[in-house]
């Protein structure tokens, strides 16, 4: 299975039988690469082209095998927006990825143009590849001599959110459903009321062995996932309690004891709050009668 594997090749870290992982400095993204009699499928393809050109670079360091399938685990720019240098691959996403990237791929753009002339240029470049396979829930990628299967466990970080589970080498790629360099990331696509029964469902996919690849940082296991799934779980019933509780919401981050630094959790309480009242807390109803 790993004939053509320099395991040795640097700034490689094997996790698993044949499955790699490799963290890069810039946005401390971490990728996969799983090593298949077929070829390799390679986990999340960074955030510009230079950055992607890199990244093939150093495929090569590591294997002669082509890259047959690519697999984008949210539609975020650090794990995507390198896509345009993996076109011969099939592309794997979750079915939410290409409308988001459609929307939001732009804005992402011309603020990461904005960081230096270094970006500027790379933005100027940059083409925004969405995957082109897409699935709801459930996919298998066939590598030749082992299947990864490719799960959306629920909506979380983003509405789309993908791991992806090596069964025969017990290492799963997580994306940023599980962070490990900081606190789990609350932006403005996230879904922080729904995070928890996510992470239920991808924690019980983990044994006590399984290597947990973070979309950042560096490797955990299913303990950490399981403490991170805790505490992405009171940010929710924080949520919910300062809600029941008529807390307005621009008063709910001061008002509530959180599990993770203040300033990382404005985007959790909004969303959460927004939710709430889209779920029947009496904010909004649905006209049952014409006007
Ligand atoms: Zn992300």
């Amino acid at each position: 299975m790993l004939s053509g594997v320099n395991t040795r090749a640097t700034g490689w870290t094997e996790v698993g039988p044949g499955c790699f992982a490799r963290r890069y400095p810039s946005f401390d993204v971490t990728v996969g690469v799983v090593v298949g009699a077929d070829g390799l499928l390679v986990v999340d393809t960074r955030g510009s082209l230079g950055e992607a050109d890199e990244l093939r670079a150093d495929l090569v360091a590591l294997s002669s095998a082509p890259v047959r399938w690519v697999v984008d685990t949210h539609w975020h720019f650090d794990h995507c927006f390198g896509n345009a240098r993996f076109t011969e691959a099939a592309i794997y996403g979750h079915e939410t990825v290409p409308e988001m990237l459609a929307t939001e791929a732009e804005a992402v753009r011309a603020s990461l143009a904005e960081r230096s002339p270094e970006w500027a240029r790379e933005m100027g470049e940059l083409v925004v590849v969405p995957p082109s396979r897409t699935f709801s829930s459930v996919a298998v990628v066939d590598l030749g001599d082992r299947q990864v299967e490719l799960v959306h466990p629920g909506r979380g970080h983003t509405a789309g959110d993908v791991a992806a589970r090596v069964p025969d080498a017990d290492v799963v790629y997580v994306g940023d459903l599980i962070e490990e360099s900081g606190p789990p990331m609350y932006g403005e696509d996230s879904f922080p009321l729904e995070w928890p029964a996510t992470l239920d469902l991808l924690t019980g996919l983990l044994t006590e062995r399984t290597a947990v690849v973070p979309g950042h940082g560096a490797v955990v296991d299913r303990a950490f996932a399981q403490a991170q799934r805790i505490e992405v779980s009171n940010v929710a019933e924080t949520v919910r309690h300062l809600a029941a509780e008529g807390v307005p919401v621009d008063k709910a981050l001061d008002a509530g004891e959180w599990p993770y630094p203040r300033e990382s959790l404005a985007h959790a309480v909004r969303r959460g709050y927004e939710h709430l009242g889209s779920t029947g807390a009496g904010r909004r109803s649905l006209p049952l009668l014409p006007p």
